[in-house]
């Protein structure tokens, strides 16, 4: 399979953490930054790391920009050259534009010019954040929809020993459990005669609602 490689435009906190994490998961990654210092500061870490203004089509062209599969714009300050450097990577042919925005509207402008996938990391961490501080159990979510998500929880002492039929979250909660994670390894798609253990992390499918029926109910009880 063909190495997917991945450009990141801006390195600042944002962009050299997502960087840094692509190496780390074994892709080549080439880091743009107008700043020298910067550049340095990543050279080490990246495939390649290069000092150029990403609003200039033609220094964009001769990187050969068009080659990547995916390039991220995580200028986030100035909006403008955001929105700048996420349309030349369109136009030049990038496969798939994702672009960090700092407010709806800068979000709003980057999705009607056609970037792929637009994030807000501040205020998804502070969503995030929130959920957990409410949630004690709750390890991690993703958001699938606006009533819908998957969420990670501890197997709580309560829950030890049980199997998923004597639980039986989706007849009692409309909630399932689709996969455990413990110390031996992951179980995905557990069957009903898959016992809990306290401290394996369940994760679990349903509405919103549902889930925090259950883990009001079934996970935070003090036994
Ligand atoms: P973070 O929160 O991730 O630190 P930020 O939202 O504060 O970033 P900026 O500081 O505006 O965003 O930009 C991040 C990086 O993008 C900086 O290192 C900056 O030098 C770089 N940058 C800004 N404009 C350009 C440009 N036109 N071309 C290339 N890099 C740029």
């Amino acid at each position: 399979m063909k190495t997917q490689q991945f450009v990141v435009i801006g390195l600042g906190r944002f962009g050299s953490s997502l960087a840094m994490e692509l190496m780390d998961l074994g892709y080549e990654v080439l880091g743009v930054d107008i700043n020298e210092e910067v550049v340095n500061d990543m050279s080490e870490h990246l495939t390649h790391a290069v000092v150029a203004d990403a609003t200039d089509e033609e220094v964009l062209k001769s990187l050969g920009i068009r080659n990547f599969d995916c390039g991220i714009v995580a200028i986030g300050d100035d909006i403008q050259m955001s929105i700048l450097a996420a349309i030349l990577l369109k136009e030049l042919g990038v496969q798939t534009v994702v672009a960090k925005a700092i407010s709806m509207l800068h979000g709003k402008a980057l999705s009607k010019l056609g970037v792929d996938r637009v994030i807000f990391p501040e205020r998804d961490m502070g969503i995030r954040v929130a959920h957990q501080l409410v949630t004690p159990n709750l390890l991690d979510y993703i958001e699938l929809s606006k009533d819908y998500s998957i969420v990670e929880m501890t197997v709580p002492q309560c829950l030890n020993g049980k199997t998923l039929s004597e639980v039986n979250t989706r007849a009692r909660y409309g909630c399932s459990i689709v996969a455990l994670h413990r110390t031996e390894g992951v179980i995905v798609a557990p069957t009903a005669m898959d016992q809990l253990h306290a401290g394996d992390i369940m994760v679990i499918i349903g509405s919103n609602s549902n889930i925090d029926r259950f883990e009001s109910e079934a996970v935070n009880v003090k036994s």
